[in-house]
């Protein structure tokens, strides 16, 4: 299974044509447009921005904004991850660091221990944290103001917040999936970059099968180039990029083997549902977390599954893309 799209880091080939300004990340208009409006202010009232929270998922650009804020800023970016901050210190560290103005990224914000999270509370409100300094009876609490900051958190899992939390946010941004049109202006954009010849046809034919996720367009205009550079003159073109994503076994509708395995075993193992995740996770011997997180919210969004409260169910729209009757 490919599970690359969960990644919280990126990978050095994303690096390369991530986008470093505001105009030139594509799509989310809504959102990049209030963005814009909420930077202007911050620049122009010399104040930090407000702690911003995008959730969304995996691969639709969280990471690539809160660096986009950061050098619209001109401001350090500290970058780290829910899981990783284990202890209270590794947090308090991070945040006596920060300079004034700094952005702290903080991915998968979701899965922060509940310990650390009680510190980012003063730090988020009044930017100051209660360190408790030696142990038992000779332990004492000891106040330490911080530079003024801005939080950027990212999840895929709203839900998964604590309210507090949540409500120390002054901005919530939902990340929505990509048009296939957007995603073949990311393509387009990428390929120039990357110095790989792509018609508007290829990218087209490649920011359809793209899941609506530029992380995803990515991968798959780079494996289709390999395609091309073997089997072709190295230029991506509308049948070039077909030919490829068919023996790369993406379909039409961006569906891969781990996709249509989901759906199948749905219907044929349990009638089309409804069925629990942890059941359809095990039948799959796949992790929950996954399911969930990289390939559920695709298949509702296209209309092949539904989550009810008894469970997963297929749809009829899933049948007949499966041929199955
Ligand atoms: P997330 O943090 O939501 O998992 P990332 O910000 O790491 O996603 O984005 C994944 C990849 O997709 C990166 O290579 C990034 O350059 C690219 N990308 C994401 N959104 C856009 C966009 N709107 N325009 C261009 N490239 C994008």
């Amino acid at each position: 299974m490919q599970l690359d799209d969960s990644r919280p880091a990126s990978t050095c080939a994303d690096d390369t044509v991530r986008p470093h300004r505001l105009d030139d990340f594509i799509g989310q208009d809504d959102l990049r447009a209030n963005l814009k409006v909420f930077l202007q202010s911050a620049r122009e009232r010399g104040r930090p921005l407000d702690h911003t929270l995008f959730y969304g998922n995996p691969g639709l650009g969280k990471t690539t904004l809160c660096r986009i804020m950061a050098s619209e800023m001109g401001v350090n970016l500290v970058s780290t991850s829910g899981p990783v901050l284990e202890r209270t210190g590794d947090l308090a560290a991070i945040l006596t660091n920060l300079g004034r103005g700094d952005i702290l990224f903080v991915d998968e914000i979701h899965r922060m221990p509940a310990s650390v999270e009680e510190v980012l509370y003063p730090a988020m409100e009044d930017f100051k944290i209660d360190l408790i300094v030696g142990q038992g009876p000779g332990a004492r609490t000891v106040k330490i103001d911080l530079e003024p900051f801005t939080l950027v958190g990212a999840t895929t899992r709203l839900g998964l917040l604590t309210s507090p939390l949540r409500d120390r946010f002054g901005v919530i941004f939902r990340l929505e999936f990509y048009t296939s049109e957007e995603l073949s202006r990311i393509i387009l954009r990428a390929a120039r970059i990357m110095g790989v010849d792509v018609t508007e046809g290829g990218a087209r034919a490649i920011g359809r099968r793209a899941r609506g996720t530029p992380r995803i367009a990515g991968r798959l205009l780079r494996r289709v180039r390999d395609f091309a550079v073997v089997h072709g003159q190295g230029r991506v073109d509308e049948s070039v990029a077909v030919q490829a994503l068919d023996r790369l076994d993406v379909d039409p509708h961006g569906l891969d083997q781990m996709d249509r395995a989901i759906l199948t075993v749905l219907i044929e193992q349990f009638q089309g549902g409804p069925v629990g995740v942890k059941t359809l996770a095990v039948a799959l011997s796949e992790e929950v977390r996954t399911i969930e997180e990289i390939y559920e919210p695709y298949l509702i969004q296209c209309g092949f599954m539904k989550r009810t409260p008894r469970g997963r169910v297929a749809t009829a729209r899933a049948y007949s893309h499966l041929k199955i009757i």
